[in-house]
């Protein structure tokens, strides 16, 4: 079940917010002020935030700025005058969407689907893709090999995971150090070769006669699922 934190001051509207949003299926959160909001955020965060503008305490477009240094989490301003429209349309604020008050409570809970819905595919993306006997799992940085965690250093993560994302193609060290993170310089283009050899001994580890890492003479690496 979603979360929707509504931060308005005026309780007669956040009643009728509060009624729409729960005949949709929301659990919701009501605060009165945005610093209240901002800290109840950093707490424990809510799907969507339904944001006034004018709030007793910090504008709604201060306190946006500051949810945006530690959350991405969806925007809806709520907005009483056309001059505030104008800075929440400049979207130099973050914000997703707005509504003009007087609103249909109605219409607000259908922008909170639609905004919802748009996440969605991100959210339930799976957090693993199998590719052959690999299994890269971006959001918790590993990758297992035949069933098997990996225990990788950072560079050699970012250097399988360079590798797996097109097998078979033969990279220079160049573009695996770009897949590293990693500015080019002579002397890191041979670092390249020792990440290999010890990530070539923990594949070893696991499936001991498979060489996954193809060298190719004067031309760099590539990958076979094996
Ligand atoms: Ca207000």
């Amino acid at each position: 079940m979603s979360h929707i934190l509504i931060v308005e001051d005026e309780a007669a509207i956040a009643d009728t917010l509060i009624y729409a949003l729960q005949a949709e299926g929301y659990a919701t959160t009501w605060l009165p002020l945005a610093e209240a909001a901002l800290a109840f955020q950093q707490r424990s965060p809510a799907d969507l935030l339904i944001l006034d503008v004018g709030l007793p305490d910090i504008s709604g477009f201060e306190a946006c700025k500051r949810l945006r240094r530690f959350s991405e989490v969806p925007v809806i301003f709520l907005t009483a005058r056309d001059a505030e429209i104008d800075r929440v349309v400049g979207l130099e604020i973050g914000a997703d969407d707005y509504v003009v008050k007087p609103f249909s409570p109605r219409e607000v809970a259908a922008r909170v689907k639609a905004i919802l819905k748009r996440m969605a595919p991100r959210a339930v993306e799976p957090a693993s893709a199998p590719r052959g006997p690999f299994l890269l799992d971006e959001t918790r940085v590993q990758i297992h090999y035949h069933g098997q965690l990996l225990g990788l250093t950072r560079h050699e993560f970012r250097l399988l995971q360079t590798l797996l994302g097109q097998p078979e193609r033969v990279f220079s060290r160049e573009q695996l150090l770009d897949g590293v993170g990693v500015a080019a310089d002579a002397g890191y283009e041979r670092n390249i070769d020792s990440h290999i050899k010890s990530l070539r001994a923990k594949l070893r580890q696991v499936a001991a006669d498979a060489e996954p890492i193809q060298t190719h003479r004067g031309l760099g690496y590539s990958l076979r699922l094996v």
